[in-house]
């Protein structure tokens, strides 16, 4: 029987970024240097391939600190962490690694020096991902204040309009957030904030590229964890760009061949913490079922790279 022809469109950039790269070669590295098991607070990033794979080489993923025994190297994962969490590790006298993307960590230099500076601080952020509370427990309690929509901002009661900054967490749906950040200049004039945002390079490239590709696709794949902020980002971008059918898939087996009949072009993509290797399997799979011709969107050339910390690149 012959296949239906697709046009498949693969978004360019797409997949690991210099942060997510840089955090899983940190557990290896420490897996090399200190042997296993190494223990890693949180999953390292948002993707169950990932930390499956590294749990196999010897990694044990914790949520708390006090599931790891002390004689034993820990890594915090790439999201960040509250300030008490390094400070418990160093109490406890343990070797630890924080695998914080250094775009993560240049969001909490802001914060402090924003209230060091004696302002208080409203954050542009989702309640609960591990960054945002890793980015607010950089400062004591009530100094900073959470935000997720425009409505958060028109009930936002502050200490003082005069004396006000702003950071966001660094994986939202950019059109979101500008209509966030002009919410908050609309009501307090004098707040203050990054140039433009804080969400990452990363972030923005992936969003861009499935805008550009979204109105030439009957429906799109994004490759991601359901935990994964960009992922599920990158899903509500495309659907919003004109993409009628957009589904989050972790692997191929998700794939719902149902919702997928009678299209015609199929875009992919995959968010920042999704390997290449779980892209090539949904092509693969999407290739099983379509006479298939590929389009590379690419909207962005990355060449990001960032160094691991220095404990690592020393000799045992
Ligand atoms: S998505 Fe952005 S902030 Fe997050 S790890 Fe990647 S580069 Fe860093």
């Amino acid at each position: 029987m012959s296949k239906p022809p697709l046009t498949l469109h693969l978004a360019a950039p797409r997949g690991f970024c210099a942060g997510v790269d840089r955090a899983i070669k940190i557990v290896e590295m420490a897996l090399t240097k200190w042997g296993a098991p190494v223990y890693v607070r949180h999953e390292i990033v948002h993707n169950k391939y990932v930390v499956d794979d590294l749990r196999t080489k010897g990694a044990i993923f914790v949520e708390e600190l006090d599931e790891c025994p002390d004689d034993r190297p820990v890594i915090f994962s790439a999201h960040g962490v509250p300030k008490s969490v390094p400070a418990e590790a160093t109490a406890r006298e343990m070797i630890y690694v924080d695998a914080t993307c250094p775009l993560v960590s240049k969001v909490h230099i802001e914060a402090e020096r924003h209230h060091e500076a004696g302002l208080q601080i409203v954050m542009i952020g989702h309640d609960g991902h591990p960054e945002t509370i890793g980015t607010m427990g950089q400062l004591p309690p009530g100094a900073v204040i959470l935000v997720e929509t425009e409505d958060d901002v028109a009930r936002l009661e502050v200490r003082d309009a005069s004396a006000l900054a702003y950071v966001t967490q660094t994986t939202l749906s950019v059109d979101d957030t500008i209509g966030i950040v002009a919410a908050l200049k609309a009501r307090f004039p004098a707040i203050i904030g990054p140039h433009k945002e804080d969400i990452c390079y990363a972030t923005t490239n992936r969003q861009a590229a499935v805008k550009a590709m979204a109105p030439d696709c009957d429906a799109m794949l994004v490759v991601g964890a359901p935990n994964s902020s960009n992922s599920r980002r990158l899903v509500e971008v495309g659907a919003r760009a004109g993409c009628e059918y957009a589904q989050l898939v972790q692997r191929a087996d998700d794939i719902d061949w149902r919702s997928l009949t009678g299209v015609r072009s199929i875009g992919v993509t995959a968010g920042a913490s999704a390997p290449e290797v779980l892209v090539n399997e949904v092509i693969a799979a999407i290739q099983d079922r379509y006479d298939v011709t590929i389009n590379h969107v690419e909207t962005a050339v990355e060449n990001v790279e960032f160094k691991v910390p220095r404990v690592l690149r020393a000799p045992a």
